[in-house]
């Protein structure tokens, strides 16, 4: 006798009604795919959902960590709601565990139970105390053994494993990431994710200026999400004519604000087209020069699409950290050219104003080379860790 199935806390499941079925159904889906391999039972009730595994629990766990909408997942063993029964099971998973002291933790989620609570606990207590060698300790036990008194049976546990928190995937809808090859954004994606919003990147590129090794990069960050969103699209942007043309027609500190202006205006459009309800990306307020508060309001003011910030106000070294934690912080270091890096200025402007930006932007035909970006886009498709698809040039918005 063992363990022989996992019993998934919900995450943020405060909404009710559609909401909460929703949900439910989201996450559902979004379980059975994650694990589709191990062979799993996946079944719910109103509070819980269940996954009956053949063998071992560790590598379905693991997978299941990643999946955003879950708060814990606990090994449990469905026993029966006789007492006699109940006991002689909580004993066998016991002598499993590890340790010398124990506690007893129950609680009835069905109050028609003919036992409290306290009645559970003593009686599963006393058939441990009576044929073991364990030890009560109700302050620091080396063993919490849970009884969760259901409806259908008494769910008994004692591992927790922490899950991502916050909603299945699908339910916020999708936005628009602008993804650039460095530490920051492909963290910014990955908390969108675990936010349940679905994603679909945008990449500026410049070459001859940037090499095509980036790609290779950012599908290497892809394969990465991907354990979180299983297909996601990365659209290319041929960004060098319109670089070009800012550097030739805006003076210097104010070629990188004018260029992200631009990338916005590309995001949105793009964006919109696809079917996305804004654009996220990876902006820390203070980082740069591009990202100090009045540089990216001036920057903001070409959309009124909604930007997310997923790192607007986190520091650099979390950052990192959760970079390395989702395996993208070791890709995201290799050398690359980024468009930003190239045309860098020697001082950007920290304040710049809308009014100039209006201005120089009124030298230049901009909204051509927009359309020619947006109709030159290359798309490539990132699904379970591989590239699937490579369209050379896919029909885009005239
Ligand atoms: P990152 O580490 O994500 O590159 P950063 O600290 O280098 O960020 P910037 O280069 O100023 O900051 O870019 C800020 C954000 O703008 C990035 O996080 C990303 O979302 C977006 N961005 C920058 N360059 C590109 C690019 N070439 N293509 C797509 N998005 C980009
Ligand atoms: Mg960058």
């Amino acid at each position: 006798m063992n363990y022989d199935s996992l019993m998934i806390h919900y995450g943020e499941l405060s909404t009710k009604g559609e909401n909460r079925k929703q949900f439910i159904r989201e996450l559902n889906k979004n379980i059975r795919h994650a694990i589709k391999e191990f062979g799993c039972t996946v079944t719910n009730d109103h509070d819980h959902t269940y996954v009956k595994f053949p063998d071992d629990p560790m590598p379905i766990i693991d997978r299941l960590q990643k999946v955003s909408g879950i708060q814990r997942i606990s090994l449990v063993y469905k026993s029966s709601r006789d007492i006699e029964t109940l006991k002689k099971d909580a004993l066998e998973l016991i002598k499993l565990e590890e340790g010398k002291t124990f506690k007893v933790v129950a609680k009835r989620g069905d109050k028609t139970y003919p036992l409290d609570s306290h009645g559970v606990n003593v009686a599963l207590a006393g058939m441990i105390l009576r044929n073991t060698e364990l030890k009560v300790d109700v302050h620091n036990p080396d063993i919490v053994l849970k009884a969760d008194v259901r409806k259908d049976a008494v769910y008994l546990s004692s591992h927790t494993y922490y899950g991502a928190g916050g909603y299945p995937l699908g339910m916020n809808g999708k936005v628009m990431m602008m993804l650039s090859g460095g530490i920051d954004s492909p963290v910014a994606a990955y908390l969108l994710l675990r936010r349940g919003i679905r994603i679909e990147c945008i990449h500026f590129a410049a070459p001859p200026y940037t090499s095509d090794a980036v790609i290779d990069k950012l599908t290497d960050i892809i394969k990465q999400l991907n354990v979180y969103q299983e297909d996601i699209k990365l659209n290319i942007i041929p960004f060098t004519k319109l670089q070009l043309a800012i550097y030739q027609n805006v003076p210097e500190p104010y070629c990188i604000t004018i260029m992200r202006r631009m990338m916005y205006r590309l995001a949105e459009k793009l964006g919109k087209y696809h079917h996305c309800i804004g654009i996220a990306n990876g902006e820390s307020v203070g980082q740069v020069a591009s990202q100090t508060l009045d540089s990216m309001i001036t920057i903001n003011n070409v959309t009124n699409f909604p930007v997310i910030r997923p790192l607007a106000v986190s520091d650099k070294v979390d950052i990192i950290k959760m970079a390395g934690n989702i395996g993208t912080f070791d890709i995201s270091i290799r050398p690359y050219e980024d468009c930003c890096t190239i045309f860098k200025p020697k001082k950007p402007k920290t304040k710049p104003r809308i009014d100039e930006c209006e201005f120089y932007e009124s030298k230049f035909d901009w909204q051509t080379m927009i359309e020619e970006c947006i109709h030159d886009v290359k798309s490539i498709l990132v699904r379970d860790g591989e590239v699937v698809n490579f369209a050379e040039k896919e029909q885009q918005p005239s």
